[in-house]
């Protein structure tokens, strides 16, 4: 027989851990299911030196702030992760891991069916919270497959002693790209190749800035907040001090790649030893795909974070297209917030079944 609960979340995240923390409140069943072998989602993935964007205090998840670091610098990628270690510690939330979700298809008008490794799940709603680590973008450049040495995503990158004393193209002009761009250009012979020419937030504007736009959205107000949008680069110390050591040059992008480097617009050939794209991720949905519900650019159509062609999914972290600066922490927690309200009434509400027992 197959569990059933009144939901299911897809993905044991941050995102997830915010959603967990506001239906704990509702009384409705539900369960995380998360493939990761340990706490931290993405994070568990991301490079040696990764940095958050803000303080912890501009960090946090509902409920229990993320610890000040003894020095208010931004908290790294191992302090995130101890955070959202202790802050699984603190709620237990009821995440089962590893398990990972195959497919999500309609079973019948009243639930959802969850094919998991680990057998199957009946939801009457499904919180998709699979975030996008999984599905890292490469462009399609000519010569892609050619090239003969290394190519890797940041979503792999660990460290620069890899690459020392390597000539190495860092592509892509965001924050990941800034970020190893600014700690390969200490050990490698690197070169930053960026479509545009990147845009770098004043020194003194970090992720705040993020969060109080979002805000702006949220409260319907029109006047923004200053300066920088979400995809410019923020100086965090290691890129701050990269640009002042005028190690921040872009060029703009190779035309082809060969079998030994890259062909440059102006016809010139350069060697090259590795290539690291930090070009972004697309919203891991795949699982969702038997539900129809994935447009031609990739994404799912929603109202709020409720899927338009099914009410009974709804989504949470992807994006801003989810809920304004959702993929952040302190972020997520707001979207969470409204998001499980409209939840609860929505699966309350005549149109739908009444309440699961509680097992
Ligand atoms: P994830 O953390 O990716 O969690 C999704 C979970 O679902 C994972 O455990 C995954 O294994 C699991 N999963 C996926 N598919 C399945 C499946 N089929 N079945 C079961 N489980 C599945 N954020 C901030 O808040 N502040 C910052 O300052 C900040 N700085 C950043 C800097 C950089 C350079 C980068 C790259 C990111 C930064 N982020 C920051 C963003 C943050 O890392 C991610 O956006 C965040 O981890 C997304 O959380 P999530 O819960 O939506 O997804």
């Amino acid at each position: 027989m197959a569990e059933q609960f009144d939901v299911v979340i897809v993905g044991g995240g941050q995102a997830a851990l915010a959603a967990s923390y506001f239906l704990r409140r509702t009384g409705l069943t539900y369960i995380i299911l998360d493939n990761g072998a340990q706490a931290g989602g993405a994070w568990v993935h991301g490079w040696d030196s990764l940095h958050l964007f803000s303080p912890a205090s501009y960090s946090s998840l509902p409920g229990w702030p993320m610890p000040d670091t003894p020095d208010g610098s931004y908290p790294t990628r191992d302090e995130v992760l101890d955070y959202l270690r202790r802050y699984e510690a603190r709620y237990t939330p009821p995440i089962r891991r590893p398990v990972t979700v195959e497919r999500v298809e309609r079973a019948d008008k009243k639930f959802l069916n969850i094919l998991t490794n680990k057998g199957y799940f009946l939801s009457r709603a499904v919180i998709g919270a699979t975030g996008t680590w999984s599905d890292p973008f490469i462009p399609d450049v000519a010569g892609h497959d050619v090239f003969g040495g290394t190519q890797i995503h940041s979503a792999h990158y660990r460290s620069a002693a890899l690459f020392a004393s390597r000539r190495v193209l860092v592509v892509g002009g965001g924050n990941s790209g800034a970020q190893i761009l600014a700690e390969l250009s200490l050990v490698a012979n690197a070169t930053w190749v960026t479509l545009h020419d990147p845009a770098f937030l004043p020194d003194d504007v970090d992720g705040r800035v993020l969060f109080e736009r979002a805000s702006a959205r949220v409260l319907g107000e029109t006047s923004a907040p200053p300066s920088g949008g979400f995809g410019d680069i923020v100086m965090v110390p290691p890129v701050r001090a990269a640009k002042e050591r005028g190690a921040l040059h872009a060029v703009h992008p190779f035309a082809r790649m060969t079998q030994t480097g890259v062909v440059w617009p102006d016809g010139r050939e350069e060697a090259i030893d590795a290539i690291i794209w930090c070009t972004g991720f697309r919203p891991a949905l795949g699982v969702f795909a038997p539900l129809d519900v994935i447009e031609p650019d990739g994404l799912i159509r929603v109202d709020g974070q409720q899927a338009v062609r099914e009410p009974r999914l709804w989504l949470l972290g992807y994006g801003s297209w989810c809920g304004p600066a959702s993929a952040t922490l302190l972020g997520a927690g707001r979207v969470a917030r409204s998001m499980v309200r409209q939840l609860a009434d929505w699966l309350e509400s005549p149109t739908q079944n009444v309440r699961l027992p509680k097992p």
